[in-house]
């Protein structure tokens, strides 16, 4: 089994120079790359540059520039020209599927965060028996850091990044062969109809709430909005004073940590159900359209500060949105699934919420929903909260739940 493990990292005020160094220095080997492929894609022969040639440059990068790229970790500056490379075979089966995809992007510094070193004891080292009782990341380049490790580590540890979010800095271990921990059975399988009201709702009808972090604390994200528009606009990142800098952390420290919450939420549920049930059925999501965004409303009294595209909600237009965070949520219930020796069922969910869950009746019509949480058969006169509903035949066509007698 192959599990992520996320860290916070506790550099020293030096190590966290030596950190924004690094991923300053990996940024213009980003970007110094994308401008040698751009260069040779503009040029009339139209060639093409692979991640071969660049990776059999990186040597000399190195010896030319010591200072700046020779002191990180080769393999670690391979991997971030792969990930370049990755960004243009993604643009070009786009280009080949025939639709429009922009072309690959450079990154502002402010916007490069992650530093991936593909292998454990190359560049960086985890140490998994401390000396002491702290347990520390030996970076090449930047020294042992101390790591906050909440919980233990287990499998071998294959690959390990240091991101940078909202001013923080976070160590991700990807381990393999972790073994896995099956649960107990407990006899119990069920349908989830994901929702909006109810974040989630199982065919047994117990409802989870979608809780509104971002709009727990909407005031204070809105003033640090407002505090960061009063900076001029377009002002490259080195460019600017202290002032606007940590205006612009403020916000972006804002929604790190409505991330941070959502995702803890999602942890929480998805180990609720897993312990509950041993199967689980859910409706499949449509990937196609998760991509796809909905127009962002901008508040002509203030530059740069969004609104709250309530219209767009209410016509469903946020759909794909929301389907990306179920996206999400879905990615965290398989891990630990698999983990506890669960089962997870996709189904299709088409009409799930209008589809009388009667076995004799079946009656099938968007008028059975007469309210958001109402659910009244017009055939046969079933009545029951619509959000269950969806769950109890999602639960049906997984061949885990039973028709209502
Ligand atoms: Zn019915």
């Amino acid at each position: 089994m192959i599990r992520a493990y996320k860290f916070l990292l506790r550099p020293t005020k030096r190590q966290e120079a030596s950190l924004t160094q690094m991923l300053r220095d990996h940024c213009s080997l980003y970007n110094g790359a994308l401008q040698e492929r751009r260069d040779a894609y503009a040029h009339p022969s139209k060639t093409k540059i692979r991640y071969g040639d660049q990776s059999a440059q990186l040597k000399e990068i190195r010896a030319f520039d010591p200072e700046r790229q020779g002191r990180w970790s080769f393999s670690c500056q391979q991997a971030t020209l792969r990930r370049l490379d990755k960004a243009f075979q993604a643009f070009f089966r786009r280009v080949r599927a025939g639709q429009k995809p922009g072309y690959p992007r450079f990154r502002g510094v402010g916007r490069f965060d992650t530093v991936v070193f593909p292998k454990d004891g190359d560049g960086c080292r985890w140490d998994s028996t401390p000396q002491d009782a702290v347990t520390r990341v030996r970076f090449q380049g930047v020294g042992h850091v101390r790591v906050h490790q909440h919980r233990p580590v287990k499998g071998r540890v294959k690959m390990v990044s240091v991101k940078r979010e909202g001013g923080r800095w976070f160590l991700v271990l990807a381990c393999d062969q972790v073994p896995a921990q099956p649960l107990e059975p407990t006899g119990r399988v069920a349908g989830i109809d994901m929702g909006v009201a109810s974040f989630l709702t199982t065919s047994e009808g117990e409802h989870v709430d979608n809780p509104r972090f971002l709009a727990r604390s909407a005031h204070k994200l809105a003033l640090a909005q407002r505090n960061l528009s009063a900076f001029p606009q377009r002002v490259k990142a080195h460019k600017r004073t202290r002032k606007h800098r940590a205006a612009q952390a403020r916000v972006n420290s804002f929604h790190a940590k409505v991330r941070r919450q959502r995702l803890d939420h999602h942890h929480k549920v998805a180990l609720d159900l897993i312990r509950s049930f041993e199967a689980i059925a859910h409706e499949r999501l449509n990937i196609a359209g998760m991509t796809r965004k909905p127009a962002p409303k901008t508040d002509p009294e203030q530059r740069g500060v969004f609104l709250a595209n309530n219209a767009a909600a209410k016509a469903g237009l946020n759909k794909s949105i929301q389907d990306a965070g179920w996206g999400v949520f879905l990615g965290i219930l398989a891990h630990k699934a698999e983990s506890a020796g669960r089962e997870l069922i996709p189904v299709d969910a088409r009409n799930t919420s209008r589809t009388c869950p009667r076995q004799s009746c079946g009656h099938t019509s968007a008028n059975n929903r007469p309210a958001q949480e109402k659910f009244r058969c017009l055939q046969c006169g079933y009545t029951e909260h619509a959000d269950r509903v969806g769950a109890v035949n999602v639960g049906i066509r997984a061949g885990l739940v039973l028709p209502v007698l």
